[in-house]
């Protein structure tokens, strides 16, 4: 049996695949760095919900078969980067098998190009600007002290098994990954900060964003590069898109054989990017067959979009019910009114965690 854990990070994203039969975990990103733990009211600091996760799989003696770092952007990478830092890291490093992780030094290594000193400068995670590229080298050299293997580069072609799990990568690509890796040498990539401020459009009826619809690319180069992949189990088939750009999944999807007449069926969907309108179009949806969308975030930066979930449901056979899982239930309440769910035969639940 999957099991599918989809903790409270904050903005961002932490997820834990368990293969119970097999005892296999995977992790993908570890959240904001209070998914690891956190200082509460009395400043005392308290464990979250990712350290709680990894103290159960050290306690049954199991591993984290794969951990996949999607991207630099703290949302993604803050959790692990606290969790690396923390003393108990210690005890703790053997549990990491192996990373995914397209750090600056890999992405040097695999263009061919000399390490440039500033891209390695090492800050401490929280302090100062939180500057995606820094946050990733510090990551980088945690993981070759501790002889922890990530030096491949990962892109859509690779793929990986763990235990009866099978992933294939759809994104980034070489371009993506090219353009970020060229924009991480030139700047600190700071992270986006496109939506700040923003309101969000849960105001807004279905029926209204659905006919006012128009799509906007995502152009952040950190986003470019996250990498997110199909994992196939037992013939069924989960997505877990990161903060991926909807053109690369799509172009990925295509090149293997997916199409409108024949889409990927898939039994969950990791919507990209937190639900943004940026990152999810009508090409990619025509691609994938899929009634069970998962959204992770704490509503920060006005996400999810509803015109995005708007347009799931527009391409959705309104006789099949469609269900989004959130992982904060105020974001659930917040997003669609009683008589929306009704009248387009959607649900809206909380996830904890999900069985297959
Ligand atoms: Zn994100």
């Amino acid at each position: 049996m999957i099991q599918i854990n989809v903790l409270k990070a904050g903005s961002g994203d932490c997820i834990i695949i368990k293969d119970t039969e097999n005892k296999k975990n995977i992790l993908i990103d570890g959240g904001v760095a209070a998914t690891y733990e956190f200082s509460n009211s009395k400043r005392k600091t308290e464990p979250g919900p990712l350290q709680e996760e990894l103290q159960k799989i050290a306690d049954a003696g199991e591993s984290l078969d794969l951990v996949v770092l999607t991207h630099t952007d703290n949302d993604h990478i803050g959790g692990i980067l606290r969790w690396v830092e923390s003393p108990q890291f210690i005890n703790h490093k053997d549990l990491i098998k192996r990373v995914w992780f397209n750090s600056y030094r890999t992405m040097a290594a695999y263009f061919n190009t000399e390490e440039k000193e500033k891209c390695l400068i090492d800050i401490q995670p929280c302090v100062g600007p939180e500057t995606s590229s820094a946050q990733g080298n510090k990551l980088e050299n945690y993981l070759e002290t501790h002889d922890i293997p990530y030096q491949r580069i990962i892109k859509f072609g690779s793929g990986w098994t763990v235990g009866p799990m099978k992933l294939i990568v759809l994104s980034p690509n070489q371009q993506t990954l090219l353009t970020f890796f060229k924009k991480w040498e030139i700047e600190n990539l700071i992270p986006d900060d496109e939506t700040a401020g923003k309101q969000t459009d849960y105001d807004q009826a279905i029926a209204q964003l659905i006919d006012q619809d128009t799509y906007t690319p995502d152009a952040s180069a950190p986003n470019g590069s996250s990498i997110s992949f199909f994992l196939t189990y037992n013939n069924k088939n989960l997505l877990f898109l990161g903060d991926a750009y909807a053109e690369v999944v799509t172009e990925s999807l295509k090149a293997l054989g997916f199409s409108a007449k024949k889409p990927l069926k898939a039994e969950y969907v990791k919507l990209s990017h937190h639900g943004s309108t940026y990152n999810t179009n009508d090409e990619l949806l025509s691609l994938i067959d899929c009634s069970h969308y998962i959204i992770c975030t704490d509503g920060c930066h006005a996400l999810p979009d509803k015109a995005c979930l708007a347009r799931i449901i527009a391409m959705h056979p309104r006789q099949k019910t469609l269900t989004f899982y959130f992982n904060y239930d105020t974001v659930r309440q917040a997003v669609f009114t009683e008589d929306e769910l009704a009248e387009w035969n959607i649900r809206a639940l909380e996830i904890d965690e999900v069985k297959l």
